[in-house]
């Protein structure tokens, strides 16, 4: 976390449009949270850490009502606001779950190949299928080839096959039929399931700094849905982290006026188009990999406005995601053209609303929101959506995969693949980080080791064995 406000206001050259640009990033942060848990209530919060207190349970019966009062809607959570005290607490009692599969998984009879080739990229994975002995001993992978071999396991999703899989320089090499590699140090991993480490698509990692905490429990990468400036020269080592900056937001809008005082919100004054477009073009050259727009409390952009930043979002090539809990937002976030939910709308949804999210993409958040949240998330799904694993961290405080994230997916209708695939290869694809997600040849060996299928025990992923990162 180092805030390097001075290499900021150069490079923004426009402080003043951000809520609060000269706070002391690190101060702020432990200071915000009891302010935070003050003034958001936020019942999502408690989520996983509280699986097992009673204090939990407390937190979950609350959410559960407010999802039955959808009225609440935008009041009740703030999304992005993390509920400072639980989410102290949870540090201390992290819920080290684990992670996620995946989808890529190559098949282990097809994967083999050749390593030479491998460095080269996350690219090629089953083609050569046949001889993966073949393939395996003639290669450099022997040794000083496979620094670590990793024996007998399953991959996740690939079938029943014990395999062997090659790691070295922090990527897979070869991966190929048990007792076929060689390696310097060889790990026996037999009847254990290896799966990518997990991307979560929503975190708050500057508002809850625990990156490195949250990568050792089999998160190796977040989309970061909302941050101050400093965000951008933040290193979240090891997680790998895209991420919006401050949400695009009208003057005193959401944000601003509550836990994302901060810097959370780049205003703009309501009605003003070439601001709104001025906001996303500075964003972006900040490196901002994604747009955050807020359709929930407070003042707002106009709809002019809002189709503005999606047009200018997508000329630069970045997708627009919205915070939108209501139906009647979640209507105007598809009308304006935007991309992906970064919540599942707790309100209950029209079907023409469903439809219009049939084609686009949902960000889970059901351990932040849950109750009718889930029952939206499925609906979603049956539509088309693509459902990516997301729990809104920082408001949530699992330092892992989150357990109960992966109970209400599949209360809402996942079963263990489509779980493992929301928690891996689906964001990989979404959000183009191409060289995670998947356990094949080229790929960085970030990855789980599970006790049981993942398939078939989801709720694995969030008490792995072991977690291996690059
Ligand atoms: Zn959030």
């Amino acid at each position: 976390m180092k805030p390097l406000k001075s290499v900021f206001l150069v490079s923004v050259g426009s402080c003043a449009l951000f809520a609060a640009c000269t706070a002391p990033e690190v101060a702020r942060v432990s200071a915000n949270y009891p302010f935070v848990a003050g003034t958001t209530a936020d019942a999502a919060s408690a989520a996983d850490t509280t699986l097992s207190d009673s204090a939990v349970s407390g937190a979950d019966a609350t959410q559960e009502s407010d999802v039955t009062a959808p009225d609440a809607g935008p009041a009740v959570p703030d999304t992005g606001a993390p509920d400072a005290s639980t989410a102290a607490m949870d540090i201390g009692a992290p819920d080290a779950g684990p992670a996620a599969p995946d989808a890529g998984a190559p098949d282990a009879s097809t994967v083999a190949m050749d390593i030479g080739a491998s460095d080269a990229g996350p690219a090629a994975t089953d083609t050569e299928t046949s001889d993966a002995s073949a393939a395996v001993v003639d290669g450099d992978v022997a040794p000083g080839g496979c620094e670590t071999l990793y024996r007998g396991a399953r991959i996740a999703g690939a079938g029943d096959a014990p395999t062997d899989v090659c790691v070295t320089g922090g990527l897979f090499t070869a991966i190929g039929p048990a007792g076929t590699l060689v390696g310097a140090v060889v790990k026996d991993v037999t009847d254990r399931w290896l799966a990518p480490a997990v991307i979560d698509s929503h975190v708050h990692l500057v508002y809850y700094p625990a990156a490195e905490a949250l990568a050792a429990g089999g998160v190796i990468a977040g989309i970061d849905q909302a941050a101050p400036p400093s965000f951008f020269s933040t290193d979240f080592a090891p997680m790998t982290v895209l991420g919006s900056g401050p949400m695009i937001t009208a003057t005193l809008g959401y944000p601003t006026q509550g836990w994302g005082s901060d810097g959370y919100g780049l205003e703009v004054p309501v009605g003003d188009v070439p601001a709104a477009i001025a906001a996303v073009d500075t964003v972006v050259s900040l490196g901002a990999a994604l747009i955050k727009v807020p359709l929930e409390q407070g003042p707002k952009l106009t709809d002019e406005q809002l189709v503005a930043v999606v047009t200018r979002a997508h000329a630069l090539g970045r997708k627009v995601s919205v915070h939108a809990l209501s139906e009647e937002t979640a209507e105007k976030a598809a009308l304006i053209g935007a991309d992906i939910l970064a919540h599942t709308p707790v309100e209950p949804l029209s079907d023409a609303t469903v439809a219009a999210w049939g084609s686009r993409a949902v960000v889970s958040t059901l351990s932040a929101f849950g109750g009718a949240a889930v029952t939206q998330l499925a609906r979603l799904r049956t539509a088309g959506a693509r459902v990516l694993y997301g729990t809104d961290f920082g408001n949530t405080t699992a330092l892992g995969p989150s357990a109960l994230e992966i109970s209400r997916l599949t209360q809402a209708g996942l079963d263990g693949a489509a779980i493992l695939e929301a928690m891996t290869s689906a964001p990989a694809d979404y959000w183009g980080l191409s060289d995670l997600g998947t356990i094949g040849p080229g790929k960085r060996a970030a990855f789980l080791v599970l006790a049981q299928d993942p398939v078939l025990e989801p709720a694995v992923l969030a008490n792995p064995a072991e977690v291996v990162l690059p």
